[in-house]
């Protein structure tokens, strides 16, 4: 189930809101905290979902200032008018009377809240919660790392009954996400942005367009992205649409990971069925997987990882991704071989990262005569040695004459828009400009070459053939590229 917290400060604004969540929520959460003089019997006369009703003390993350039998007197009243659930704090429980408790209809939930960490004695704190006659358990706690997850996983695999858990802040997105994979009785979901009633609160909009949240259940394969950071990727959107359109039973999640090591260790219990990655794990991961392909071994930089029967075999789709979209923009501009080698061809790649490396194994296989331009030369020098390639420093640059520029930094992205890594006067009419960056689909680099008359293309077609090539590796099925690309295009250009 999902549930809509209510938190407006005046009665009107609640009932309009319980009306519009009513229409998308399984069940809507009351915060009588945030409403100054409450009326409670019009509050339950209008719901046509069922209702939580909570009067949340400060001391647990509410705004209710007045004193505890007030307080408890508001949630006595809430079960004598036969609310369908009533929240009460688990130092309050044994305040309410069990035998006004017991003989009404309304569900009592007790609830733990902790605001600063995921404690490790979750189980004993469950253990005490259970033991109280409520009918369902919350308990919800701030992570402060990603792992903090894993510590409500294990939680609800061994709870009994109704237990309602997951985390709270950006880290614990995830076990908001896979509330129903992980057994949560319901998760919360907020009304709208800006209508959040606790931090990492995600909003209903996207549970249902992005997350398919009905759909979920405990069988559902889970996919992710790991990165850091991973809050603007357009990947979830991607990937659970082709999971939608091939109707498979999956679900993608971003990851925001700070430690690669603790992670897959810790995600390894979850049984992750797939995993994309980004910056800045796409070099350190491979030290925690139990295999590599032999491209990405060689390009030392995995951006796709599969599980196969426990096993995580690390992948680079970066290279032939790239790479296809270089075939394609030599055959355009009428530059393209019989075999669409790049045999002989100048290509000067600025950047000397994860995806600089996947690009140039790649062309130099193929024939190019690659020349890395970075920042910072030891890692172009660095880069060269490892593909037997030239280097150079980026201040040689106006004497470099090239027949493809690839731009594999991030000069020139969103939202630096007005960057760009090379001054328009170095680029040449007839020069194929490729600039991997795809937020904006047209860089400031792509807009000045296409002016100085050359051949351009942006980062969007490597990113559909990458996104594509995990989807299959981790599938085994090849989705339509259309697709992807109209999803990546409605998103980034809003069209
Ligand atoms: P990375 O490993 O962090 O490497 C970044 C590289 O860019 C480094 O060589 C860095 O130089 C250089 N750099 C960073 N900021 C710069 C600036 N302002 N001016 C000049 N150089 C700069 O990142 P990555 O994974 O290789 O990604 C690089 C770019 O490729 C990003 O824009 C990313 O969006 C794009 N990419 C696109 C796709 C796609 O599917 N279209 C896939 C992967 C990556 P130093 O070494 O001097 O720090």
């Amino acid at each position: 189930m999902i549930c809509i917290p209510i938190i407006a400060n005046n009665l009107d604004d609640a009932l309009c809101d319980m009306d519009e969540a009513s229409k998308v929520a399984d069940i809507i959460e009351v915060r009588l905290d945030y409403l100054k003089n409450p009326d409670l019997k019009c509050i339950l006369e209008r719901r046509t979902k069922p209702i939580i009703i909570t009067n949340r003390p400060v001391r647990e993350g509410g705004k209710f200032e007045g004193s505890e039998e007030e307080r408890l007197a508001v949630l006595k009243l809430a079960i004598q008018l036969q609310a369908d659930y009533v929240d009460i704090e688990h130092d309050s429980i044994q305040n309410i009377r069990r035998d006004t408790v017991h003989r009404v209809p309304t569900k009592i939930i007790v609830s733990y809240h902790n605001f600063r960490e995921t404690p490790d004695n979750l189980a004993s704190i469950y253990q005490k919660l259970s033991q109280c006659g409520a009918d369902v358990v919350k308990i919800v706690s701030y992570a402060n790392t990603i792992t903090d997850n894993v510590k409500i996983y294990r939680l609800l695999r061994q709870a009994h009954g109704h237990v309602i858990s997951f985390c709270m802040g950006e880290y614990g997105m995830t076990s908001r996400i896979l509330y129903k994979r992980f057994g949560s009785y319901l998760t919360f979901a907020s009304l709208r942005k800006g209508k959040e009633s606790a931090p990492g609160q995600i909003s209903i909009q996207e549970f249902l367009t992005i997350y398919r949240a009905q759909r979920q259940d405990k069988d559902t394969g889970i996919y992710g992205l790991i990165g850091n950071p991973v809050a603007h990727s357009i990947s979830p959107l991607i990937h659970n649409t082709l999971f939608k359109e091939m109707n498979l039973n999956s679900i993608y999640v971003p990851f925001k990971v700070d430690n690669i090591s603790d992670f897959i260790r810790a995600f390894r219990e979850l049984d992750v069925k797939g995993y994309s990655v980004t910056i800045p794990h796409k070099e350190s991961v491979i030290h925690h997987l139990d295999a590599i392909d032999s491209m990405a071994k060689k390009i030392g930089a995995v951006n796709t990882i599969v599980n196969k029967g426990d096993q995580l075999i690390g992948f680079n789709t970066d290279c032939k991704a790239a790479i296809q979209v270089l075939e394609d923009l030599q055959q355009t501009s009428g530059m393209g071989t019989k075999n669409n080698h790049f045999t002989g061809r100048c290509v000067t790649l600025l950047g000397a990262g994860g995806a600089s490396r996947a690009i140039a194994f790649g062309l130099q296989e193929r024939g190019a005569h690659v020349t890395v331009v970075n920042r910072n030369y030891e890692r172009a020098q660095s880069l060269a040695r490892d593909v037997g390639c030239l280097s150079k420093k980026f201040g040689d640059l106006p004497e470099i004459k090239t027949d493809i520029l690839i731009n594999a930094t991030p000069a020139g992205m969103f939202p630096a828009v007005n960057e760009t890594p090379v001054d328009k006067n170095r680029l040449k009419p007839n020069m194929l400009v490729f600039d991997t960056i795809y937020n904006p689909a047209e860089t400031r680099l792509l807009r000045e070459a296409k002016a100085q008359g050359c051949k351009i293309v942006g980062g969007l077609p490597m990113f559909v053939n990458q996104a594509a090539a995990q989807f299959e590796l981790w599938t085994g099925i090849k989705p339509p590229l259309k697709l992807i690309e109209e999803i990546a295009y409605k998103i980034l250009v809003g069209e």
